[in-house]
């Protein structure tokens, strides 16, 4: 690998580190709402039966209506969580095996490639004999090459940044 190609992977890892925080979030957030969910289908299977026995136009009718909404809410919580927390981690295992390159050996988008699972060719914005600045046209993610410092002939000048 080149030393451009080396510095895209550190900055796919970095990307990748983010990916870290946002699993570590949902898996932390998933046990209290799976919870909430069990709370729920409970106090629901104990109304329901309530229900059979109560005559048509009592409240506990609106109670299980309630019920049925706030059933569905955290169904749909877990869920929602579950795929943030698949969605994070696979992220992450991709940010490790990323390839500089696209099949045309153009510089790859490192942030397509951990979130969108692509393999984008980025663009140049601006080209100097030490600086570079390229953009990607899918997800705007853009990022600087200094040639001028770095023993290797490659060095980040600024924060690289997402736009
Ligand atoms: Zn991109």
């Amino acid at each position: 690998m080149s030393p451009v190609e080396i510095y895209l992977s550190e900055l796919a890892l970095s990307l990748g580190e983010q990916q870290q925080y946002a699993a570590k979030r949902a898996k932390e957030s998933l046990p209290r709402a799976r919870e909430r969910l069990k709370d729920i289908q409970f106090k629901r299977g104990t109304i329901l039966a309530a229900v059979e026995r109560a005559a048509p136009h009592s409240h506990l009718h609106e109670i299980a209506r309630q019920i049925d909404k706030d059933l569905a809410f955290a169904m749909a919580e877990v869920s929602s969580l579950e795929l943030e927390k698949d969605a994070a981690e696979a992220a992450l295992t991709r940010a490790a095996h990323y390839v500089p390159l696209t099949d045309k050996g153009v510089f790859a988008c490192p942030r397509c490639w951990i979130e969108e699972n692509l393999s984008t060719g980025v663009e140049p914005q601006f080209k100097a004999s030490v600086l570079e600045i390229y953009k990607c046209p899918s997800c705007s993610y853009r990022f600087s090459i200094d040639y001028e410092y770095h023993p290797e002939g490659v060095l980040p000048r600024s924060q690289n940044q997402a736009m």
